[in-house]
């Protein structure tokens, strides 16, 4: 029996998609195979850190946000704030039109902090250290196991460092992201433990990617970011023909859960990955 769908998001900081051909990534090419996925969604200019999480998070671009650079903390403008102090959040839909969810938010950069205050989440829990301590994702894995959460959003600060130090589209950096895919095998793992591994959807995707050892500009390799959608009610073998930006990311979650989306967002969601509508869906 079918019951109310959950979301897990899994983003790793800089995983280019022009990586994902060469990449020994068991559980990201599973989960592409199996499902819908685009190698050309785009990234926020500029292709940099706290705009993009944000641009994931919030459903609109740095021009609307106001997180408009790599480590922006406070928006660069005044923008919409909603009662939970800032602009509107997928969390804050969640909270507000589905008070019965449980969501949870993991990650690993301490900036991440902002984008989703403490009053908007059940848990919110910062590990440093997850991309390099399998112990981290299982306890992520555990909690999801345990506490069954309806959205879960994790987010992984490498292959991000390791771009930096020693290039992206290096072995070092595949060989990262080889360790990172086997860390959401372990948070894949917790999903079937709680009993809820059919009722999921998974989105696998990124902030943006890099070149040489750096990002923000404007080639295919630094604004291309993957984006996997697997489980419920999405196609298997499906490759995405829409144009996808970062923003409809939480656009297709909110889709997902129905609840409705902010004045100030412009995301779309990417309806064309499901096999049939959530809304005619039996209900549980
Ligand atoms: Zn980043």
């Amino acid at each position: 029996m079918s019951g109310e769908t959950k979301v897990v998001v899994i983003g790793f900081d800089a995983w280019g998609a022009y990586s994902f051909p060469k990449a020994d990534m068991p559980l990201a090419k599973r989960m592409a195979k199996n499902g819908a996925c685009a190698m050309n969604a785009r990234c926020v200019r500029p292709a940099k850190s706290s705009c993009n999480w944000a641009s994931m998070i919030m459903g609109a671009g740095p021009d609307i946000h106001g997180y408009i650079d790599w480590d922006t903390e406070v928006p660069a403008f005044e923008t919409p704030v909603d009662h939970y102090g800032i602009f509107p959040t997928i969390f804050a839909l969640i909270k507000d039109q589905r008070p019965e969810f449980k969501t949870a938010y993991f990650y690993e950069w301490d900036l991440m902090r902002l984008f989703c205050p403490d009053t908007v989440v059940h848990h919110k829990e910062m590990l440093p250290g997850l991309s390099y301590d399998s112990a981290m994702a299982e306890k992520i894995a555990d909690y999801i196991k345990r506490e069954k959460p309806d959205f879960t959003f994790i987010q992984f600060d490498e292959p991000d460092h390791r771009g930096h130090e020693k290039g992206h589209d290096t072995p070092p950096y595949y060989e990262l992201l080889t360790q990172l895919d086997s860390f959401a095998a372990i948070i894949e793992k917790g999903v079937k433990d709680s009993g809820n591994y059919d009722d999921t959807v998974f989105i696998l995707t990124a902030d943006h990617g890099g070149i040489g050892k750096d990002h923000g500009g404007d080639t295919p390799m630094e604004r291309n970011i993957p984006l996997i959608f697997f489980g419920k009610n999405i196609k298997a073998g499906h490759t995405i023909k829409s144009m996808v930006m970062i923003y409809d990311i939480p656009a297709t979650i909110a889709y997902i859960f129905g609840v409705k989306m902010p004045q100030p967002w412009i995301g779309r969601p990417v309806t064309e990955i499901f096999r049939t509508s959530f809304k005619k869906m039996p209900a549980p």
